[in-house]
């Protein structure tokens, strides 16, 4: 059962924990009270330390062993478990619960992928809160789903995906509301094919909310993403998704420039062929008419943009504050927090950083021969006690 200690008031009232400093961990652990906690990064091997996951795309859970126990979310957990063999403790979301001797840990939900969520560790012996957001996304919605005022961590370990590009996004409602209404200038039933761009897990909203709109089902491409919204949607799968491409929407999990000649030529008995991109890379809503072709590219992130980061930093006012995207970042993050800290050190490596959009077909189909490799190669690895790692690197 959860422990009802100090962090069960985040949801309730008034918490106010005395600051306490103590020195910055530099490697990818946190140590608290002598226990090692790694969080995301499963490629450092350490005996005894606590491995916990925030949330599931593959740049986060790759180096997953079997021999492994993953701490996640309860959604998580069922994810992980479609690549991994490993064990799995599901922590509930907003109650603390003691999962090793004096340190409590609370899931809060970060909204951004379905599942994900933040891990707030309170140090029963410092009296000392340390939070690692993961991927978040801090907007409107979401400053909602816990007392945000009354949480004053000592330490944030905090996504700052879009610090230095300093990207200002529209909100999530504006960017869907967008899509639907430049799509209600072309839909016709039966006769117009939807394709959305997406990743394994994430963006559900926008699929979700154009299947609502105009009375459609999605068709995701990939098995794997047919298991993930299964595992996702559960009893409401049916509502909104089918297992062969039937309807009038697709879901396709590889991003790439050039792509829509195929879903054009694929799709040619239709009268319209729309393909919505949508990714916070994008500055602004735009469109573009290509004889039956539509593409739409739209603004939207499951990330914070500049002034959300900041509003939650401020918010939160830790003594010690790390990007856990690079090194650049944390020099940056502290200064706009007017933060002074010890060395700065880069938390969690990004060993992917590839802009998947300016991916061209052939390259395209070079990186699914090589994915084909991969996987055959990860076939006879996972004999060997390691997770399959060969899906698309999902960089939102
Ligand atoms: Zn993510």
């Amino acid at each position: 059962m959860p422990k009802t200690l100090h962090t069960a008031t985040l949801y309730q009232s008034n918490l106010s924990l005395s600051s306490f400093f103590s020195p910055t961990p530099q490697t990818p652990k946190i140590l608290i009270n002598n226990q090692t906690i790694i969080i995301d990064e499963f490629s450092t091997r350490c005996e005894n330390a606590f491995y916990f996951l925030t949330h599931f795309h593959t740049d986060h859970y790759q180096g997953v062993l079997k021999s492994m126990t993953v701490y996640a979310s309860p959604l998580t957990c069922e994810l992980l478990k479609t690549k991994s063999k490993c064990s799995t403790t599901a922590i509930p979301l907003k109650q603390p619960v003691e999962f090793a001797r004096k340190i409590l840990v609370t899931a809060i939900p970060a909204n951004h992928c379905p599942g994900s969520v933040m891990f707030l560790f309170e140090d029963l012996v410092k009296k000392e809160l340390i939070l690692a957001t993961g991927d978040f996304k801090f907007d409107k919605e979401s400053a909602e789903c816990a007392n945000w005022e009354h949480i004053r961590a000592q330490k944030l370990y905090v996504d700052t995906t879009y610090l230095q590009a300093k990207s200002i996004l529209i909100s999530q409602n504006e960017s869907i509301k967008q899509v639907v209404d430049k799509l209600k200038t072309v839909f016709k039933p039966n006769r117009t094919k939807i394709i959305c761009q997406t990743y394994a897990v994430g963006k559900e909203r926008i699929f979700q909310r154009i299947a609502e709109e105009f009375n459609i089902k999605f068709y995701p491409t990939s098995a794997h993403r047919l298991n993930t919204l299964k595992i996702i949607y559960k009893e409401q799968f049916d509502k909104y998704f089918v297992a062969t491409d039937t309807d009038l929407g697709v879901l396709d999990v590889m991003y790439g420039t050039g792509k829509e000649n195929v879903f054009k030529n694929m799709y040619n008995s239709f009268e319209k062929v729309v393909v919505i991109h949508a990714t916070g890379w994008q500055s602004k809503f735009s469109f573009e008419q290509r004889g039956k072709l539509l593409l739409i590219n739209t603004p939207y992130s499951e990330h914070c943009d500049y002034q959300e980061l900041l509003n939650f930093c401020k918010m939160i006012n830790p003594d010690e504050i790390y990007s856990i995207i690079s090194e650049q970042d944390t020099k940056v993050i502290q200064q706009l927090t007017k933060q002074t800290g010890p060395k700065i050190d880069t938390w969690i490596s990004k060993k992917n950083n590839i802009n998947l959009q300016e991916i061209n077909l052939a390259e395209q189909e070079e990186i699914l021969k090589e994915a084909a490799k991969r996987k055959q190669r990860n076939e006879k690895l996972q004999k060997l006690d390691v997770v399959d790692i060969s899906d698309v690197v999902d960089l939102e």
